[in-house]
C-alpha cells in the first residue's frame, strides 16, 4: 500500500511537470457507511465527504448525482427512452412485431417498491444544516460558505436508498439472477472543471467524476458475497474467499431454540485510493476465484454457482487470459497502477468501472473473453485516463475498442485477422446512413442509439487506426504510452491527445482532430486517369490525407508511392519513394513514374477510412 501510494505520488508529480501549470483538479474523499437490506433492497447510508476546491474560482454551489431516480415513471431517463427512435432493447418491451415494433418503456411500469430512489434525509456543511434541492437526478446544494480557492469543506449526508430492478446498467436480479450490481449507487459528487459543473441528468449514457479516496462500509446479510472497488481491509473477519489465512468459522449449533428473525450481517469494509468511483455487486451464489499475476496484482473473478457446466468452464479458461490482457496493456500501454482488479458478473452486458468491471455470464467463451478484454482496456481509457466521456465518448469508446481488438487478436492467435475490420465496416455504414452526427455531439444528445454507438466505439476506434496510416505505426504507439503517462490520474481532453501525438510525430495534426471529430466529413480519394508513365488523382471528399500508393508496371515489376499532405509540413517514416506534396488546396494532382504503369491503387493497407473503395484503384487493359 505504502509502495502504491508513492507511486502514485510520483505519477502525478512526474505528469504535473509534464504538462501546462495552469492544470487543476478538484478533489474529494468519500468515507460512507451503508446498511444494506438485502430482502427489500434498501439501504441507509451516511456520506462524510471532504471537498477541496483546486480551482481558481469561489464555489457557492454543489452538485451532486443521485443516479438510481432515473428509475422512476417519468423521469427523464423514461421520458427519453419513450421519445427515442431505436431505443436500448434491455430498456423496453417490445409490444408489437420484430418487423413493426410497438416499444414500451420498463422504466414507465415500476412500481413504488421496484423504483430506484436515493432521498437525502440530512445535509450538512462542517457541521451546520445546508440547504438543498432535488432536482430529478440531481441534488442542488446552496453552501452556507462559499469554498474558496485552495479551501476544503466537509459535507455530512444522510440518506436512504432503493434499489431498483435491473433496467440498465445497475440494480437487483438482472436477467442472470445475480441480486445486487451496485453502480452509480451512491450520492456522487458532480465534476467541476475547466468548464464548469458537469451536472447533467442521468438519462443513461457516460460519467464524469472527481478523483479521490473511498473509505466504504457495508453491512450486509453474511451469506452475500461482495465484488467491488477497492481493497478489503477486513479479510479474515469476512472470509468469502477473501481470506488470507486460514480462519475458523464458529461451528453451527446443531439445533437453534426459535428461528432468529434479525438477520445476521458481516460489515465489509474497503478502501479505494485515487479513483473516481465506487462499485459493487453482492450475491449469495457467487464463486470467489483469484489469481496473482505479474506486477503482484491480484485479479479476482466472481460468478455464479448456479450456471450450466459449460459456463463455469469459461469462466475458469477466462481468468489465464485476463491475465495475459493485463501483460499486454501494461505492456502497449502503461502500467496498472493497483493492485487489484476484478471480474464481476453482473449489470446488463459490460460495464467499466474503479479496479472492476460487471459483465453478464452466461457467453460463449469468445464472448466472455472479448467483452472482458474490452472493460479491463477501458482502466486505460476512460478510468485513469479520465476523459469527460459525456463529451468525448468517442475517446473512452473508440480508444478501448482500438486497443482491446488488437489484444484479442494477440492474446486469441488470430493470425492474420485485421483487428480493425468491424470498425471500418461500422465507421462504413455510419458514413453512408445519412443519421451521422458529429463527435462532438453530447454522448445524451445524439439522437438516435445507432449513431451514437457507430460514432463512439466505430468512428472513435478509426480515429487511432486512421492515426498510424497518418504518422505512422511506431509513431502512434509512442504517442499511445506518452499520453498515458502525461494524463493518466487526470481529465484529458482531445487536444491533450492531438498534442501528444504532434509532439511525438513532429506533424501538425490539428486539421484532423477538427475534421474527423467536429464534423461529418469524409475521406474519398480516387484515381481518374493513367496515361503512359503519367498518373493523376482527385481528392473528392472534404478530409485531405497524405496518401500511399502502390504502382503495378508494364514490366510486372511495382513501386510504392508516397504523397506527403503538405499541411502535416512532415512525413512519416516510409520506405515508399516519395514525390512532390499535395496541398488541400488543389483538388488534383498527377505525377510521372519511371516506367509505364498497368495499375494503381491508393492505401493498399486500408487504414485510409475512404468511404467510396471503388475509385481506389485503376487498372489499364493489357494491349
Ligand atoms: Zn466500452
Amino acid at each position: 500500500m505504502k509502495k502504491f501510494t508513492i507511486l502514485i505520488i510520483l505519477l502525478l508529480t512526474f505528469s504535473i511537470s509534464a504538462q501546462n501549470t495552469s492544470y487543476w483538479q478538484q478533489h474529494v474523499d468519500y468515507k460512507m457507511d451503508i446498511d444494506m437490506n438485502a430482502e427489500n433492497y434498501q439501504y441507509d447510508g451516511v456520506q462524510l465527504l471532504t471537498y477541496t476546491n483546486n480551482s481558481p474560482d469561489t464555489l457557492t454551489v454543489v452538485f451532486y448525482h443521485l443516479y438510481f431516480n432515473a428509475f422512476q415513471p417519468g423521469s427523464d431517463m423514461d421520458i427519453r427512452l419513450q421519445n427515442t427512435p431505436d431505443p436500448d432493447g434491455r430498456m423496453v418491451n417490445n409490444l408489437g412485431t420484430k418487423e413493426n415494433p410497438v416499444f414500451e418503456s420498463r422504466i414507465a411500469k415500476l412500481q413504488a417498491n421496484e423504483i430506484g430512489f436515493i432521498k437525502v434525509n440530512s445535509l450538512q456543511q462542517d457541521s451546520v444544516d445546508v440547504k438543498h434541492e432535488t432536482i430529478g437526478t440531481i441534488l442542488k446544494v446552496t453552501l452556507n460558505k462559499p469554498i474558496l480557492p485552495g479551501k476544503k469543506t466537509v459535507l455530512a449526508m444522510n440518506f436512504k436508498g432503493q434499489v431498483p430492478l435491473q433496467i440498465r446498467r445497475s440494480g437487483r436480479n438482472n436477467k442472470e439472477g445475480v441480486a445486487l450490481s451496485m453502480t452509480q449507487w451512491y450520492p456522487k459528487l458532480a465534476e467541476y472543471d475547466f468548464e464548469g459543473w458537469h451536472a447533467n441528468q442521468y438519462i443513461a449514457r457516460e460519467f464524469h467524476g472527481v478523483w479521490g479516496d473511498f473509505d466504504v462500509k457495508i453491512a450486509i446479510d453474511k451469506n452475500y458475497t461482495i465484488g467491488s472497488t477497492g481493497y478489503l481491509q477486513n479479510p479474515n473477519e469476512i472470509g468469502h474467499g477473501y481470506e488470507t489465512e486460514k480462519i475458523n468459522l464458529p461451528k453451527k449449533k446443531k439445533k437453534r431454540k426459535k428461528r432468529r428473525k434479525k438477520v445476521e450481517k458481516l460489515t465489509w469494509h474497503f478502501k479505494a485510493p485515487n479513483v473516481h468511483d465506487f462499485t459493487w455487486a453482492a450475491d449469495p451464489d457467487y464463486i470467489h476465484d483469484k489469481i496473482k499475476v505479474e506486477n503482484d496484482v491480484t485479479l479476482h473473478f466472481f460468478y455464479k454457482n448456479k450456471m450450466e457446466e459449460k459456463y463455469l468452464e469459461n469462466w475458469k479458461i477466462l481468468q489465464v487470459k485476463t491475465a495475459e490482457f493485463l501483460s499486454f496493456y501494461n505492456k502497449h500501454l502503461g502500467q496498472y497502477p493497483y493492485k487489484q482488479y476484478s471480474v464481476i458478473q453482473g449489470g446488463d452486458g459490460g460495464m467499466e468501472y474503479a479496479m472492476c468491471t460487471l459483465i453478464t455470464g452466461e457467453r460463449k467463451l469468445g464472448s466472455l473473453i472479448g467483452v472482458t478484454a474490452h472493460e479491463f482496456a477501458h482502466t486505460w481509457f476512460q478510468f485513469l485516463l479520465a476523459t469527460n466521456e459525456t463529451k468525448h465518448e468517442w475517446m473512452d469508446e473508440g480508444f478501448t475498442s482500438y486497443i482491446s481488438d488488437i489484444a484479442m487478436k494477440e492474446v486469441m492467435k488470430e493470425g492474420d485477422k485485421n483487428p480493425f475490420e468491424g470498425a471500418y465496416n461500422g465507421y462504413s455504414y455510419l458514413a453512408s446512413s445519412g443519421i451521422e452526427e458529429p463527435q462532438t455531439t453530447y454522448a445524451d444528445l445524439y439522437k438516435y442509439n445507432f449513431a451514437y454507438g457507430a460514432s463512439a466505439y466505430n468512428k472513435g476506434e478509426v480515429f487511432l487506426a486512421q492515426l498510424s496510416y497518418i504518422i505512422g505505426k511506431d509513431n502512434l504507439d509512442k504517442t499511445l504510452k506518452k499520453y498515458f503517462s502525461d494524463f493518466s490520474f487526470k481529465h484529458p481532453t482531445p487536444n491533450d491527445f492531438i498534442r501528444t501525438a504532434e509532439k511525438i510525430s513532429g506533424l501538425q495534426l490539428h486539421w484532423y482532430l477538427t475534421e474527423w471529430t467536429q464534423t461529418t466529413n469524409k475521406v474519398d480519394y480516387a484515381i481518374t486517369e493513367i496515361k503512359d508513365k503519367e498518373i493523376t488523382l482527385k481528392r473528392i471528399g472534404n478530409i485531405p490525407m497524405p496518401i500511399d500508393l502502390r504502382v503495378m508496371y508494364t514490366d510486372g515489376s511495382s513501386e510504392n508511392f508516397y504523397i506527403p499532405l503538405r499541411m502535416l509540413l512532415g512525413n512519416k517514416p516510409t520506405k515508399a519513394t516519395q514525390i512532390n506534396d499535395w496541398s488541400w488546396t488543389n483538388p488534383t494532382y498527377s505525377f510521372n513514374t519511371n516506367k509505364t504503369v498497368q495499375s494503381v491503387e491508393i492505401d493498399p493497407s486500408g487504414l485510409m477510412a475512404d468511404v467510396d473503395k471503388t475509385n481506389n484503384t485503376l487498372t489499364l487493359e493489357k494491349p
